[in-house]
Order: C-alpha cells, then sequence, then structure tokens
C-alpha cells in the first residue's frame, strides 16, 4: 500500500485514521508499505503483501500475529488459506518466479475461487454490459479528476476498466485477499488493493471517491442498507461539487425472477427503498445489452417501467445528481493497440483450415452450465470466424489489422492481461 492511502483509509470499527505502528515488525520502501501492523483508536490491522487487512475475522487475526512475529510469509500463506505446508511452499516458489500467470496462480490455489470461468471473464455478457456502463459513468464523472473505488471487485476485471479514469489510482475492494493480490499483480496492476469485509462498515473516509461501484456482488450482501448508504458516504462531498460524484451497483438479481446463483436479491422497489440519502435510478439491464450488442448507444436516459424492472433478471443501479450521467453515452471504439494482449476468446477452438493461409473457429462452451448462464454471449459471439494466418501473427503482436477490428468490437478477439493465462 502506499502510505497516500491513510489519507482516505479509516478503521471500519472506530472510523479513527490509521498509522503504521513503527515499533513493531514492518518492511517499506519508498512510500510503499510491504508488510506491516496499523493502528487506529480501537484495534489494529495487519498490512500483507501491500495489502491491508481491515477486518478481523480468523485469517486476519493469524496474519496478524504473524506479522509481529517477523514472519510475513507465513502471514501470506495465512491470508490465501493455504494450510498444508507442502502446498504453500509450492505456493511461494509459483508466486515468486517470473513465469506464473494468473490461471497457474488460481490453480495452484484451487480452481474454486474462480470456478474455472475467469477464462472467459472479458468476453462473457455480464462484463460486456458492466464495462460499457462503468465507462459510460465513470467517464462522466471522473472526467474533472477523482478517484474511483471497485467494492467486492473480486481479482479486479472491471477494475481495469477504471485504471485511466481514476487519478489516483482506483481503489479495489474486497474480502478475498486472494483475488486482490491476483488484480494487483495480473490484473489492475496499479491498483490499491484493501481486503475487506463487505457486510462491514466501509473502511474509508467521507467523500473519498467521486465514483464507487459495486458490480455482480450485491445480491450477496446481507446488510444491504448499511451498504448502499455507506457507499453514498464515500461519494458525499458535502457541498455543491457534490453533483460530479456516481455511486453505480450493477447486475444485481431481482427477487420477481429466478437466475442461476442467486444470493439474497430484492425487488425493484426493495432495491430502490435502500437509496435514503440519493435517489437512484434503476435499469434493468437486458434494455442496456441490447444497446450494447446493437452497438449503442448506451442510452441512460431511459426510463424503464416497473414492469420492465420486475421481468428483468439483473438490475443496474445509479445514483447521482450530475445530469450528465443520464443521458445516451456513445459506446467507446474498440481498442486498436491492446492494454495487454490480444488474443483469440478462447470459447474458440481450431475446427479446421480451409485455405493453406486460413484457419477456422467454432465456438464451443465449457459446459452446460456456463451455457445457460451466459449463452446470451450467442448475439455477439459468431457461431464460426476463419481468420488469415498472418492477421492472427499480427494480434499476437499486440496490434489489430483493420480487418479483424468488428471482431475485436465482437469480442472474438479479446484485450487480455499480460499473464493471464
Ligand atoms: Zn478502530
Amino acid at each position: 500500500m502506499n502510505r497516500a492511502t491513510f489519507d482516505i483509509l479509516r478503521c471500519p470499527y472506530c472510523g479513527w485514521t490509521l498509522d503504521l505502528v513503527t515499533s513493531s515488525f514492518h518492511r517499506t520502501s519508498g512510500d510503499e508499505i510491504q508488510d506491516g501492523i496499523l493502528g487506529c483508536q480501537c484495534c489494529v490491522f495487519p498490512v500483507v503483501d501491500g495489502i491491508p487487512v481491515m477486518h478481523l475475522q480468523p485469517a486476519a487475526t493469524a496474519a496478524h500475529e504473524l506479522i509481529e512475529q517477523g514472519r510475513p510469509d507465513h502471514a501470506r500463506r495465512a491470508m490465501f488459506g493455504l494450510d498444508d505446508e507442502g502446498e504453500a511452499e509450492r505456493f511461494d516458489e509459483l508466486a515468486a518466479s517470473g513465469t506464473a500467470t494468473y490461471r497457474s496462480i488460481v490453480e495452484a490455489l484451487g480452481e474454486h475461487i474462480e470456478g474455472g470461468y475467469f477464462l472467459y471473464r472479458f468476453a462473457d455478457p455480464t462484463y460486456v454490459v458492466g464495462h460499457a456502463v462503468v465507462r459510460a459513468v465513470a467517464g462522466t464523472v471522473l472526467r474533472g479528476g477523482g478517484r474511483a473505488i471497485d467494492i467486492c471487485g473480486g481479482s479486479g476485471h472491471l477494475t481495469r476498466a477504471l485504471m485511466d479514469l481514476s487519478a489516483p489510482a482506483p481503489v479495489l475492494a474486497d474480502l478475498y485477499f486472494a483475488k486482490i493480490w491476483l488484480a494487483r499483480r495480473f490484473t489492475a496492476p496499479g491498483c490499491e488493493a484493501i481486503c475487506c469485509d463487505g457486510n462491514s462498515p466501509m473502511p474509508f473516509a467521507r467523500g473519498a471517491f467521486r465514483f464507487a461501484m459495486c458490480s455482480d456482488a450485491f445480491m450477496y450482501i446481507w446488510t444491504k442498507r448499511q451498504f448502499v448508504l455507506d457507499m453514498l458516504r464515500l461519494i458525499d462531498h458535502g457541498d455543491q461539487s457534490d453533483a460530479r460524484s456516481a455511486a453505480l451497483i450493477s447486475h444485481t438479481h431481482n427477487q420477481c425472477t429466478w437466475t442461476p446463483s442467486h444470493g439474497q436479491p430484492l425487488t425493484p422497489g426493495g432495491y430502490r427503498n435502500l437509496f435514503e440519502t440519493m435517489e437512484a435510478r434503476l435499469f434493468g439491464e437486458s434494455g442496456l445489452f441490447a444497446d450494447v450488442v446493437a452497438g449503442g448507444p448506451l442510452d441512460l436516459s431511459r426510463v424503464d417501467d416497473e414492469r420492465t424492472l420486475e421481468a428483468d433478471p439483473s438490475l443496474t443501479m445509479i445514483a447521482s445528481r450530475q445530469p450528465g450521467v443520464f443521458a445516451p453515452h456513445p459506446l467507446e471504439a474498440p481498442p486498436s493497440v491492446a492494454l495487454g494482449e490480444f488474443r483469440l476468446n478462447p470459447l474458440y477452438v481450431e475446427i479446421g483450415s480451409p485455405g493453406a493461409d486460413t484457419l477456422t473457429f467454432r465456438l464451443r462452451f465449457p459446459s452446460d452450465d456456463y451455457e445457460q448462464e451466459y449463452g446470451a454471449c450467442r448475439q455477439y459471439l459468431p457461431e464460426e470466424v476463419t481468420i488469415g494466418r498472418r492477421a492472427l501473427a499480427a494480434i499476437a503482436e499486440g496490434r489489430v489489422p483493420d480487418e479483424l477490428a468488428d471482431l475485436v468490437r465482437r469480442r472474438v478477439i479479446v484485450d487480455l492481461p499480460k499473464k493471464y493465462y
């Protein structure tokens, strides 16, 4: 963590500022704190491998004791839940090697942390619509500067979309240490990662951010009322400059419909009721998705009626006093230079070579479950594509030949973080 983060970090329980306890074991490098103990008025929190752990769950308590004993490597193992000595040693070796990828780390930790779906994440329909909404809303309110936070952001797939919009760098907050550690290393390098519990008060100062978001996670939060009021506190600047901020909750499930991995969703009216201090506008995600598939604009000026909202399995909520948010937003042009590296979407398998210089690929889902949950990707992913070998070689070098620009827009070719798999 960077020392400048102390400006916005607060104890989730007493609300006081935090500081490094210099009498305890710590390792720093310039303004970065690698390992150490942070203290407020009521308790202490460990910093493990550059990540402040702002909760008191058993792993955090164990990590705190191990840091105090001067054993930061064991503190990291505790946060990763690596109990088996042999497994932990193999993991430490992998993490220290230059050849580790996102995938190899996930597999070393056990596939369960992402269910294997991370491979397809950057092209799945939930991500595609979430990404467009984040770019539109964050792009509007952060235009004059300001910081963003991705709450319950997991391994930072959407935090990545905030990297060039947020100044200082965006904050990624999540309870799962392994996920935010992966984000800092692979998915959103340069973000500030904070380990904290979405069911507790958020460990940040009032007005610390201009944009706060939570995507694909809110239905799993039990303390929804506290969460929303706290989220609005984070973007509350208390004066007329208040206008330039927004809170976004995207892809939360709907109690009126059934979806796989349901969580504890509310009805549209139940969600609206949570926004006591700033009104939220609700959108059915299907309408937003249709806008994106059609090539834009993403129309946030629409007003979905109650029947539309009740029928949609997923909802998006936006609270903002800035009128520019609730407008039609043109979609950004697909990238022509990779932020990470361009790769063929792994949902495509090679099925033949119709000519010496071309290859044909077919869309194939990894499982029936995947197809059931994400089959809407058929609306932008073609059943079959034929691509020239020369164009494939150009993609591998990080540039997109003009004739393939449409395949980037359709997510047949995806811009993945470096060393993703
Ligand atoms: Zn405290």
